[in-house]
């Protein structure tokens, strides 16, 4: 489906592994339409089209197809991605959720050229699958091979160029709307105003994909309830994309250094757990408290109370929290120099409302959800 800035990807995802380096991942909500799509192949769409096979055979073809199904959207992503990273573009992840599937990117394209490739790669390949199954279903039917083997390769030829076709109404942040909005930013030569035009258009669309739901459901066709669904998940993700811009724009020239507080309270390496918990953890107040090194405050881990109440008490006074100390990993921490956009994406991502600010591997501070917020008020009344 689409390219994405934003996690708009609800409940918990789980990683599937990695492909060109890019994680793949799949969000709880995508059993429900891999469920819902296997049973509708197994029992109403193979069954009314080839009355003449079992119901073992049409459920078999049911999870086959829905299995090369879901690949195919997946490789409409994974080209989408391997454009973008070899256009210098940095690309999260790819998720598999109910609506299809999504490429995270760090960052907006830098040209529209970059934006127009990058788009048009999806619907490209769900085109060249769809002919590509469709030739494949026009052979087998044609040298007499059984509906069984020729009939899940008709509807993947279908669904391809149907899922080309659904992506490029030109509605961002529909992949059409990406490339709707690359023309309009050659044209203007204003990313701004491209975006709110091409994002009213998504949201336009949404907004008739709602109201053909209703009319539907009025008329007694409960798949209406589908449409509305995408029409009210395009509305927001049309939004959620414009207003993210809006925020990348207003924090273009804001690094993490200006907004950064340098109040880090951190442990020194070879603290007794003890000492950890009488003199930092009770004093702080804190769950988790970053481990320090040397002069200039090399940052070696962090340790978590939790994991020092697994140690029994008795042995505090020995034993020192290196025992207990992890690594911090890559979402808890960002650079002195890094936009303060990275940041916050980096908070909403896992929730948090502070980051370690870290310089060459030494701890400077923390920078706090609250303050890049206050920050992106107060321009924002400036700019009116
Ligand atoms: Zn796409």
């Amino acid at each position: 489906m689409g390219i994405n800035n934003i996690d708009m990807i609800p409940f918990g995802s789980f990683r599937l592994g990695k492909i060109y380096g890019i994680s793949i991942e799949i969000n709880y909500t995508w059993f429900i339409i891999f469920g819902l799509v296997t049973a509708a192949l197994a029992f109403a769409y193979f069954p009314t089209l080839y009355p003449q096979l079992s119901v073992g055979v049409t459920i078999v073809m049911g999870f086959i197809t829905s299995v090369l199904f879901f690949g195919s959207v997946l490789a409409h992503e994974l080209m989408h991605s391997i454009v973008a990273i070899k256009n210098g573009m940095e690309v999260k992840k790819i998720t598999l959720f109910i609506f299809g599937g999504v490429s995270q990117l760090s960052d907006e394209p830098e040209t529209p050229g970059i934006e127009f490739k990058m788009a048009i790669a999806g619907p490209g390949t769900s085109f060249v699958l769809g002919i590509v199954f469709g030739l494949i279903a026009i052979g087998s039917s044609s040298i007499g091979l059984s509906p069984a083997i020729f009939g899940p390769f008709v509807w993947l030829g279908i669904i391809n160029i149907l899922l080309a076709v659904f992506n490029m109404i030109p509605g961002f942040p529909l992949d059409g709307g990406r490339v709707f909005r690359s023309i309009l930013w050659a044209g203007f030569k204003d990313m701004k105003k491209a975006t709110k035009i091409a994002a009213r258009v998504g949201q336009g669309f949404a907004y008739l994909l709602i109201v053909g739901g209703l009319i539907f459901i009025f008329s007694g066709l409960l798949d209406g309830l589908w449409l509305i669904l995408i029409g009210w998940f395009l509305n927001n993700a049309a939004q959620g994309s414009y207003q993210q811009l809006l925020l990348r724009d207003s924090l273009k020239d804001v690094n993490v250094e200006k907004l950064m507080k340098a109040d880090a309270e951190a442990m020194p390496a070879g603290t007794k757990l003890k000492d950890a918990v009488d003199e930092y953890f009770l004093k702080s107040n804190k769950a988790v408290l970053p481990v320090v090194k040397g002069p200039k405050a090399d940052l070696i881990g962090e340790v978590r109370i939790n994991d020092v109440q697994l140690i029994p008490k008795s042995e505090w006074e020995q034993k020192d929290i290196e025992q207990v100390t992890k690594p911090v990993s890559d979402e808890e921490k960002v650079g002195l120099q890094e936009n303060a956009m990275n940041a916050l994406m980096k908070m909403s991502e896992t929730k948090a409302d502070k980051l370690l600010v870290v310089s060459e591997s030494h701890l400077k501070g923390n920078v706090y959800r609250d303050d890049i917020m206050r920050l992106i008020k107060i321009k924002s009344r400036l700019s009116r």
